[in-house]
């Protein structure tokens, strides 16, 4: 019996090597499983739309669905998604890439973020249901930040925080502190239950699959918020409670004489 005779090998370097090889092959592991989801995924959130729209496309040619009004509406909605769908991708996948898209620089937060929230509150009805305000109260300081991927980090919180409020208050506010501008957007909406809350940040994660589906996401957007905030070296969190409202913020570094 060989086990009897053979010493076992007890050579520290040796040892730490396989150990190390073990970790590596895990992590590939891991990698080669989120790749297989990310393709699975997709598959699926780009046949759905294009089921639909083949689906109306037949019916149309072979006369079972009339050419009304209300199916070019689905059709246009459906393509318009799948575009959405696939903007976002292309932008996610350029920033995982590590092509980087930004170009920091000195920023006055105010104007922008009066100018967006200005833009979405004229969509909304003074009287309607949903109310937005921007909620300035402090002078704020200038921060190191690329004014069109701040744009577009509220402009996905704006959207999300009014697509998951039927009715209530979207609140923008912005807060000076040590090191950062923390911007926040408050909704009064549906909330995100706490097992939930780890995941949003996450490729493809909705809460409800179906009905966020419904309401035109992708799932993508606060990925890639995510990605944009960490590019320009800031943070990005979110509170929820469901049935009372979330609040998302970020933050962006404060300009310092050497920055
Ligand atoms: P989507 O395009 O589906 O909104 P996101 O990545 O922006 O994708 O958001 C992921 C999911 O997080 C959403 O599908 C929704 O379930 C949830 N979510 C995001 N923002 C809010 C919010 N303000 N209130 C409630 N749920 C939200």
């Amino acid at each position: 019996d060989l086990s009897t005779r053979v010493p076992p090998l007890e050579i520290p370097e040796f040892n730490r090597l396989a150990h190390s090889f073990n970790r590596m092959a895990a992590d590939l592991e891991g990698v080669e499983q989120r790749r297989r989801e990310l393709v699975s995924d997709l598959t699926h959130e780009l046949r759905t739309p294009l089921t639909i729209v083949r689906g109306y496309l037949e019916g149309l040619a072979d006369g079972t669905v009339e050419p009304s009004p209300e199916a070019y509406a689905r059709l246009i909605h459906e393509t318009g998604r799948l575009q959405r769908l696939i903007n976002d991708l292309q932008e996610l996948s350029k920033l995982e890439a590590g092509y980087l898209p930004v170009q920091l620089q000195p920023l006055s937060l105010a104007p922008l973020l009066q100018q967006v929230v200005r833009r979405f509150a004229d969509q909304l009805s003074e009287t309607g249901p949903l109310q937005l305000k921007l909620d300035l109260t402090s002078q704020l300081p200038p921060v190191y930040a690329d004014p069109e991927r701040v744009e577009q980090i509220l402009v996905n919180l704006l959207s999300n925080a009014l697509r998951y409020t039927a009715a209530g208050q979207v609140t923008v506010t912005a807060e000076d502190t040590p090191t950062a501008v923390w911007v926040t957007v408050t909704d009064t909406g549906i909330g995100i239950d706490p097992v939930d809350l780890p995941h949003v940040f996450e490729r493809f994660w909705r809460a409800d699959p179906s009905r966020d589906r419904a309401s035109g996401g992708t799932g993508i957007g606060l990925a890639i918020c995510q990605r944009l905030v960490e590019l320009q070296n800031g943070q990005i969190e979110v509170d929820s409670q469901p049935g009372q409202g979330s609040q998302f913020r970020f933050s962006l570094p404060k300009l310092t004489k050497n920055p």
